[in-house]
């Protein structure tokens, strides 16, 4: 079975989906390996490193899809929204695709993609059970954003971030507040309290509150009933506007008093709460930071503009995404032991074996031989009904 990765194709973004420290383990499940010449070189991946390690390079990216029985991608069409049409006329029946695809947001492209005949597995509905840690893609990226996010703020602010005691005197350290304690939320904690910062963190899930601790951070406790905020997966359950409404009210005074906002608060499927009204903006102190990396999925803050960075009552807010692009070296690194592992989990003798049973098969595969099969998609809202707002 022939694996192939092209070079992703989204403007700017310096991804592989591959890297070369996985292609023994491929080689060794009787698979080969081809790679778009380049593919890896803006995440610092050479095609001597890719060609060392077993893998056939090249030329074009019409090569590899032709080549490959299977095409590992990032940002496939779907996830990849500029470019990523161009891949459809490349894609053959009977070929397998693996990568982002944001089935929930654009169910279309997957449609698109089924009627090339292809089939294709959508890492970013990998049931986040224990057997799959190893294969979250979605996970591992929010590693990267929550990491890079308090890097940025650290950059932006007119402030250290660390409690600094020297002859020119004392120097308090910075106040970070991290909206959302999920995987992206717990990792702005663990980088602001490197850098020396207070961290403190807010989410409605309660059972939140024991990992923000665990990593040195305070949890803000607000008095609202949160008591079925977590679903079954551990993801958040919306809440109505009321609860957001008190929900603001009783963080406009936390808010006020922290340097940086990183706020990450999303729900599956839907758009992202408003958590920062401009009003709350405006009583920061002058000078600090709002990363809103939730901005992709319509914003926590009222004030976010996607890929901009605002500049209102002296704060400014930052609603970059695909944050994970800009740490490519081990953003990519990550991104291929996941791949890397799900497809593994996926073969059997050296073949594709398209096991229904299996939870975490059944629970990617989005298309398969022409048809799109996730009972998810079926409830998923045409692309363009939620505006600009963009849901994986
Ligand atoms: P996410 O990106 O969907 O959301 C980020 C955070 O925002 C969540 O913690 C959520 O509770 C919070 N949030 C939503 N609405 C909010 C609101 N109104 N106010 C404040 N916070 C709000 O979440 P995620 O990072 O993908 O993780 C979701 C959960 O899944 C977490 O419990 C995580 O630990 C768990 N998880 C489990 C596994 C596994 O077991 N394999 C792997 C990854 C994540």
């Amino acid at each position: 079975m022939i694996i192939g990765v092209p070079k992703e194709s989204f403007p700017g973004e310096r991804r592989v989906a591959l890297v070369p420290a996985s292609i023994p383990a491929l080689l060794k499940a009787k698979c080969e390996v081809v790679v778009e010449a380049g593919a890896g070189l803006d995440a610092g991946y050479t095609d001597a490193a890719y060609a060392e390690k077993g893998a056939k390079l090249v030329p074009t990216r019409a090569e590899v899809f032709s080549a490959a029985d299977v095409v590992l991608q990032v940002l496939c069409h779907g996830a990849n929204d500029r470019t990523g049409r161009e891949d459809l006329p490349l894609m053959r029946p009977g070929q397998v695709l693996i990568g982002f695809l944001r089935p929930l947001g654009s169910p279309q492209t997957v449609q698109e993609i089924a009627a090339r005949g292809a089939s294709a597995f959508a890492v970013e509905l990998m049931p986040r059970i224990t057997r799959s840690q190893n294969m979250d893609a979605l996970s591992a990226m929010a590693t990267v954003c929550g990491y890079k996010a308090v890097l940025i703020a650290a950059d932006m602010l007119p402030r250290f971030f660390p409690m600094l005691t020297t002859a020119a005197g004392t120097i308090t350290p910075a106040r970070v507040l991290v909206l959302g304690g999920g995987v992206a939320g717990l990792q702005a904690i663990a980088t602001a309290r490197r850098l020396g910062a207070v961290a403190s963190a807010y989410d409605v899930r309660p059972a939140v509150k024991e990992q923000v601790q665990s990593l040195g951070g305070r949890f803000v406790e607000l008095p609202l009933e949160t008591g079925q905020s977590e679903d079954a997966r551990g993801y958040a359950r919306p809440q109505d506007e009321t609860f957001l409404l008190r929900q603001r009210e009783l963080l406009t005074r936390v808010i006020a008093e922290s340097d940086v906002v990183i706020s990450t608060a999303t729900v599956p499927g839907k758009r992202a709460p408003l958590l920062i009204t401009s009003d709350m903006v405006a009583r920061m102190a002058p000078g600090s930071v709002i990363i809103d990396l939730a901005a992709e999925r319509g914003g926590n803050c009222e004030l976010t503009r996607l890929n901009e960075v605002v500049r209102e009552h002296r704060v400014a807010i930052v609603g970059y995404f695909n944050l994970a692009s800009t740490v490519p070296y081990h953003a990519s690194q990550m991104y291929s032991r996941n791949v890397t592992a799900f497809l593994l989990s996926l073969l059997k003798d050296g073949k594709l074996n398209i096991d229904l049973e299996d939870e975490v098969t059944r629970g990617t595969l989005v298309a398969r031989d022409g048809n799109v099969v996730h009972p998810l998609l079926a409830q998923a809202q045409p692309a363009g009904a939620a505006g600009a707002v963009k849901i994986p």
